[in-house]
């Protein structure tokens, strides 16, 4: 029986029982750090060799075929049980989508296994020093010699970028195309971070991780083969990308209203559930991420129905970013003068591995929070796209 065939019940049941004998007892330690980033990444092979590393893709590239019910139940289960959280976002997220609507049947047999076991994690080049929002202004370039492309030029904030084995970078491969309009002779190319030319230069974020990375290409050569889509028509599959990353990870409301529970015991291991100010803080994450949930529910109905669910992906990321930040910020104000500290040893040394958690938790997590706000288009982008593609407002004046 397939698991689209297999009732909710039996289903949910099924999922509890792995994730019960195979999610590890202790909270690893955060991915943003190497220690913490090997411990995920032993449990996303454990996670693919039992078959639950993405119930929703077909069986032959190693998901469930599940239908959306199953895949948001699935999600449901696994915050639930207090499963470590993903770590191959580029991949998972954005490529394997990506691949599955514009890749050929070769690239995803090629690619999409080793993404899902976590063998291969990939990180995005989209972002370019003076092109993010602007990101159609990008100007490395592909040109092609024989069967090859030869790259020259640079990313940044390659979210990653210090982990990933490869990247999916946007390209020009046809400059004159681009002087006519900007979003034309852009191509999606698929680069080995291992390639003779490539650079990976790791920043220090905020919070003192390192994942973080600007990748420099020189006279990189990548096979024509590596093109995902039309050559020169890159901007359509960015577009799709972009509408993953800012549409909804059907069942990511099960971890926000875990992190509305935290907050709550939060405030109670800080003596403060009677204060009004945090009443009044917890009560409005409770209900965000309650209508939050609706949403996701609204949007799974409409997308089983064939309905469009693409238009919703800013009005989506807007408002899970934003949500998101207010409840790690009521974390942080919780937290007292702790929130302050930026390196956790004075805090957590010597404190049960619970302490360092909750320090991770509310303290990392609220910086991921402001960058979430950020990546994938910022929120004031967020507001123009809605304005003007969904609303039907005037257009932002454009330089001349
Ligand atoms: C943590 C993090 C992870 C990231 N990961 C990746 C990644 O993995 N891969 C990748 O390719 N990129 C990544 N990015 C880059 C991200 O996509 C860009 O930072 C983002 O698109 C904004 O571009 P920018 O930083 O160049 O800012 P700018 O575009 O220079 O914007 C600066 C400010 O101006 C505002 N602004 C710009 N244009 C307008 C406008 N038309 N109307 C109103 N306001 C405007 C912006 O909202 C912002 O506040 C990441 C960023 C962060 C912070």
């Amino acid at each position: 029986m397939s698991t689209a065939e297999t009732g909710l019940d039996a289903f949910r049941s099924e999922v509890r029982g792995w994730l019960e004998a195979n999610v590890p007892s202790e909270p690893l330690v955060d991915w943003a750090y190497p220690e913490g980033f090997a411990q995920h990444r032993e449990w996303e092979r454990t996670l693919f060799a039992g078959g639950w590393a993405a119930v929703d893709w077909p069986e032959e590239y190693g998901g469930r075929g599940a239908d959306l019910q199953h895949t948001i139940a699935f999600a449901e289960e696994y915050y639930r049980a207090g499963a470590p959280d993903r770590i191959n976002m580029g991949g998972l997220y954005l490529l394997g989508p990506v691949l599955m609507q514009y890749g050929t049947e070769e690239q995803c047999r090629r690619w999409i296994p080793d993404l899902l076991s976590c063998e291969t994690i990939w990180c995005q080049g989209f972002s370019e020093p003076g092109s993010g929002s602007d990101l159609a202004s990008l100007r490395t370039r592909a040109d092609r010699d024989g069967d090859e492309y030869v790259v020259n030029g640079q990313k940044i904030w390659t979210s990653m970028g210090g982990y990933a084995d490869w990247i999916f970078a946007l390209v020009r491969t046809d400059p004159e195309a681009g002087k006519r309009r900007k979003h034309d002779g852009i191509t999606f190319l698929c680069i080995d971070l291992r390639s003779p030319g490539v650079e990976v230069r790791p920043l220090t974020m905020v919070d003192g991780t390192k994942g973080f990375a600007e990748v420099f290409f020189t006279d990189v050569r990548v096979p024509v083969e590596n093109v995902v889509g039309e050559v020169g028509k890159g901007w359509k599959v960015a577009m799709s990308t972009l509408g993953f990353e800012r549409g909804a990870v059907f069942g990511d409301h099960a971890k926000f209203t875990l992190d509305v529970q935290a907050l709550a015991g939060l405030a109670v291991a800080r003596g403060l559930e009677e204060d009004s100010l945090t009443l009044d803080e917890v009560g409005r994450a409770l209900v965000e991420t309650e209508v939050y949930r609706a949403n996701v529910y609204r949007l799974a109905g409409l997308a089983a129905a064939g309905g469009d669910v693409d238009s919703h992906a800013s009005v989506n990321k807007l408002f899970w970013t934003e949500m998101q930040h207010d409840i790690f910020a009521s974390g942080l104000r919780l937290m007292g003068p702790d929130a302050a500290v930026l390196d956790p040893a004075p805090v957590t040394e010597g404190a049960p591995a619970s302490v360092r958690h909750a320090w991770d938790r509310w303290h990392h997590r609220y910086w991921y929070a402001r960058a979430a706000m950020i990546f994938g288009g910022t929120s004031e982008i967020q507001r123009n796209i809605i304005s003007e593609r969904v609303l039907g407002l005037p257009m932002e004046p454009r330089p001349a």
